[in-house]
């Protein structure tokens, strides 16, 4: 069982499913040749491949195109379905900065096949996660910047403002489709500026105001 823990509280959450949005800054769409979606793309990962800062990614033998993509995490604090604007609002109870990691060459081969995305983002450390600030502790502005360094070059640099679903816009959306529960995190996408990395690689992935996330690539 995978925990996450919140800023400035004991509580440590166990963690459900993982919902991803993908394509959600259009400069990232366009980078991958993808058109911009009418409704948020949504993929799972399973909890078992969480790590938190400080754990290493480690890199799979079957893949030669491990890429980084930085993204805001919602945590989910109590259980929704269909919910409004309003419900899906009060149902964060927290942000993070995360790594959605995913086999690039893996991901082209699927989507020339019309397969599911499933091994491209569904591997032992393919997500990780900063600590989580309680939204009692921080009111999200939307504007915070979003940042990603490899070896302490800068690769991705934009601003939350820039996502083409709100936070509670995708959540609305996934409870449509499922019912979300306490302990459930959304990644919400990840801007321009994705790429490539290699094993000894070290990645610092923050948000401002939120956290910072590090770690190594093995
Ligand atoms: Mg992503």
């Amino acid at each position: 069982m995978r925990l996450i823990k919140i800023k400035n509280s004991i509580v440590e959450l166990p963690v459900g499913k993982i919902v991803c949005v993908g394509r959600n800054y259009a400069a990232h769409a366009k980078e991958l040749g993808n058109e911009v979606p009418a409704f948020p793309l949504i993929f799972l990962k399973p909890a078992s491949v969480l790590i938190h800062s400080g754990e290493n990614i480690v890199y799979p033998d079957y893949s030669s195109e491990m890429h980084h993509e930085v993204e805001l995490v919602l945590l989910i604090g109590k259980t929704i379905k269909d919910a409004d604007d309003k419900t899906s609002e009060e149902a964060i109870a927290g942000y993070a900065v995360g790594l959605d990691m995913t086999l690039r060459d893996i991901q082209s081969e699927l989507k020339k096949k019309g397969h599911p995305w499933t091994l491209a983002k569904v591997f032992d450390t393919s997500a990780a996660v900063s600590d989580f600030v309680s939204k009692n502790d921080y009111q999200i502005q939307g504007n915070e910047k979003i940042s990603l360094t490899v070896n302490g070059e800068l690769r991705q640099n934009s601003s939350l403002s820039y996502m083409i679903f709100s936070a509670p816009k995708i959540i609305n959306y996934i409870s449509s489709k499922m019912t979300l529960e306490k302990g459930d995190l959304i990644f919400t996408g990840t801007p321009a500026g994705v790429g490539s990395v290699s094993r000894g690689d070290k990645i610092v992935a923050q948000i401002e105001n939120i956290s910072t996330l590090t770690t190594s690539v093995v």
